[in-house]
């Protein structure tokens, strides 16, 4: 017999400030080209999947025991690749790890944040940002960016000194922008940051913890520093990266960060104990193995954005400089319905950003093709 469906004749006691709330995320629709999320769309090649099944059956066969708590392996080598790919040594213990860098923030703010404390971010940018907030009863201040999307420090200077935040988000590239910060920037960012966060137990001023999201980090042009660069002078600096993004491995929910073991130890405690499961951890590390493959394809999805902001500009769009793997572009008098003829086409972009603006990701060449035949159709070209 099917479960009865109680009757709704029961309040439940939601937490006031969630009421009508929808859960975040994009519409995920089965259309043929999709442009959306900003994933890569190039999926793991047959020797991968091979390598990551492989490692996935060995751990099952420990799966009656819990994993390892301090995920220490993985941690070592994320420090690895993130030797390799910014030239900065870290060690493992000022790495750390949860499923999506999504959970790698919130653990930032469940440890730095909560009620009575600011988070602060500047406007447009990553719109789970007021979530990470909201989920941790810490207040969200946003505030603005230039008209090109980029940061004035004056301004940035004045928030900061007036809100004093317990954690600075800024994102770089930044979604759905795809603008970078100039390494001045965040260093500039770091120093005000110092002795301007909350006052602490014994009433002296803490730092504000800066947060560099660096989740579209790999896909930046030549001549932008990571500000993993910059991890040696600012103790209350976090970099935080994914695999979801360059890696092409967004299904396995694995993001991670660099900061001081000091700031990584207070990560832990606010953490669920065995976070990442074995499966996960498995599947990582096989991953991390074929990073060469698997990151083959960003100098090509680069090439791809360049020449897709190239023909956006040509067509006589309006488009924001792009260091990640998706275009911001506009002006739209209807945006909505820029979009929805797209999706009648089959294409799949995302209605985000300022009124006006779209934002599109940069797919394989058969896709891009596929998107502009679209616009072409649309906007009457
Ligand atoms: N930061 C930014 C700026 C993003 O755009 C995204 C994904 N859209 C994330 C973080 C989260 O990615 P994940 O949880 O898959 O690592």
């Amino acid at each position: 017999t099917p479960a009865e469906t109680p009757t709704a004749d029961v309040r439940l006691p939601l937490r006031p400030g969630l009421e009508g709330l929808e859960p975040y995320g994009a519409p995920q629709l089965d259309v043929p080209v999709l442009l959306n999320v900003n994933e890569n769309p190039y999926p793991p090649s047959e020797a991968v999947v091979a390598d990551i099944a492989d490692a996935v059956a060995r751990a099952a066969h420990g799966l009656n025991r819990y994993p390892d708590r301090d995920f220490l392996e993985l941690r070592t080598e994320l420090a690895e690749y993130l030797r390799v790919e910014s030239g900065v040594d870290v060690g493992a213990e000022q790495v750390w790890a949860a499923n999506g860098s999504n959970e790698v923030m919130l653990h930032l703010l469940q440890a730095f944040g909560g009620p009575g404390r600011n988070v602060l971010s500047f406007a447009p940018t990553y719109s789970m940002y007021p979530e990470y907030a909201r989920d941790t009863l810490t207040a969200w201040v946003a505030g603005r960016r230039e008209a090109d999307f980029t940061l004035d420090l004056t301004h940035v200077r004045e928030q900061i000194a007036e809100h004093r935040p317990a954690v600075v988000l800024l994102a770089s590239p930044n979604n759905p922008t795809g603008t970078a910060l100039p390494l001045e920037t965040v260093e500039a960012i770091c120093e005000a940051a110092v002795d301007a966060g909350p006052t602490g137990p014994d009433g002296a001023p803490t730092a504000a913890v800066v947060v560099v999201d660096e989740a579209y980090g790999e896909f930046r042009r030549e001549g932008v520093p990571s500000a993993l660069t910059l991890l040696g002078r600012h103790p209350h600096l976090a970099v935080s990266r994914t695999m979801s993004k360059a890696f092409g491995m967004a299904g396995l929910r694995l993001g991670y960060l660099a900061a001081t073991p000091a700031l990584v130890d207070h990560l832990r405690v606010v953490r669920l104990p065995y976070h990442l499961s074995a499966v996960t951890q498995a599947a990582a590390l096989a991953a991390l193995r074929h990073r060469g493959e698997l990151m083959a394809q960003v100098a090509s999805l680069r090439a791809e954005r360049d020449a897709l902001v190239g023909w956006l500009r040509d067509h006589g769009l309006e488009v924001a400089e792009s260091d990640a793997n998706f275009v911001l572009f506009g002006l739209f008098p209807d945006r909505h319905e820029v979009w929805n003829g797209l999706l009648e086409r089959g294409v799949l972009i995302r209605e985000v950003g300022p009124e006006g603006w779209l934002r599109v990701s940069v797919g394989t060449p058969q896709e891009t093709a596929a998107f502009k035949a679209a616009l072409e159709e649309v906007l009457g070209w």
